[in-house]
């Protein structure tokens, strides 16, 4: 039997193995991905119609039998979406964990892609709130995650060089890979992952594409990479807003050591000057992550990691603490704006 609306003798073929169920009331057909046959999904209508509205729609239309075709006995639909991605839609309507999302999978957001797609189409909003929570879940949305995804990510590399890893697998690719998430969340309005995304992204060096290793590259813990191709010009202008405005924000750096207090003992203020002169030289010029730097720096101040930071008296360290706390909440609330997020482009 041929499907008039594929243009007539096409073969028909059912998708028991995939998702097709023996008692189902109404037959889904679309071209399929391998070959020139038609794949056929044999469903329930009760199923379609709970989570789609445009399905319940497209059901409740009065069938006529002379003039619509029928598969085994149940009324025929003729879709035209991609095989695979209709065939996850199925799946994930009769169960979500069919979907088999992987918390910081960094493939993610390319396998959703298709199956968003059609889960809008249809407006399946079961399927696409499942997905739209894990990207989310994903990424960090407040200062906290932010702060803790960000040392996560040194203590990764840390156990991975301890176990002797094979460094070529890189620690990176353990987390979200943010050009393939920037795209997405535009396409499908998930915004709230863009400020990170973006921040992860402006870490990354452009000589250095997921996943590829050029020939004489060197392995730098420093360095992250991205899907580079898949970005708009209108991504390429927000980078470069955001970069430069994180370079700026080096600059302010050395107040948040000069602060405290200016009459202290001397190995204070010999301490506060060490602290200037080791890190302020490096950072105008340099593509350093102020944000890591930052964070790192009220780390060691903690837990007094070197000698000039152990000579603070505690009030110094006590204003230098609360001076990078604010800077850091600064620049988290910064992000929207420096990556023009606030912006149509
Ligand atoms: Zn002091």
């Amino acid at each position: 039997m041929a499907a008039e609306a594929y243009g007539g003798n096409k073969t028909l073929v059912p998708r028991f193995e995939a998702v097709s169920r023996w008692d189902g009331d109404i037959a889904l057909a679309t071209p399929a991905s391998s070959d020139a046959t038609i794949a056929v999904f044999k469903v329930h209508r009760g199923v379609l119609a709970y989570h789609s509205k445009v399905f319940a729609d497209m059901l409740a239309l009065p069938v006529d039998a002379a003039h619509n075709e029928t598969y085994e006995d149940v009324p025929l639909v003729c879709l035209h979406d991609n095989e695979d991605d209709l065939c996850k839609l199925i799946k994930a309507m009769y169960d979500l964990s069919s979907l088999r999302l992987q918390r910081f999978d960094a493939d993610t957001p390319l396998q959703v892609r298709g199956v968003l797609t059609l889960a809008v189409k249809y407006e399946v909003e079961s399927v696409r709130e499942y997905i739209v929570s894990h990207i989310e879940a994903d990424w960090p949305r407040t200062f906290e995650e932010l702060c803790r995804w960000r040392l996560d990510f040194l203590h990764t590399m840390e156990v991975r060089t301890l176990h002797n890893q094979d460094i070529t697998l890189r620690a990176e690719h353990i987390y979200p890979e943010p050009a393939s998430a920037i795209r997405l969340a535009f396409d499908f309005g998930i915004t709230s992952i863009l400020p990170a995304a973006f921040y992860r992204l402006s870490l990354a060096s452009v000589k250095s594409v997921w996943k590829e290793n050029p020939p004489g590259w060197t392995w730098n813990p420093d360095w992250f990479s991205a899907r580079w191709d898949l970005l708009t010009g209108s991504d390429y202008r927000r980078l470069m807003n955001g970069k430069d405005a994180l370079r700026r924000a080096q600059k302010e750096l050395p107040w948040v050591w000069h602060d405290g207090n200016a009459d202290c003992e001397p190995e204070c203020m010999e301490g506060k000057q060490d602290l200037h002169d080791s890190h302020h030289p490096a950072f105008p010029q340099s593509d350093n992550d102020v944000f890591f730097e930052l964070l790192r720096m009220s780390k060691d101040l903690r837990e007094c990691n070197t000698a000039s930071l152990c000579n603070l008296c505690p009030e110094c360290r006590e204003a230098i603490k609360q001076n990078i706390t604010a800077l850091l909440d600064e620049m988290w609330t910064s992000l929207p704006r420096i990556f023009l997020l606030d912006q149509e482009l």
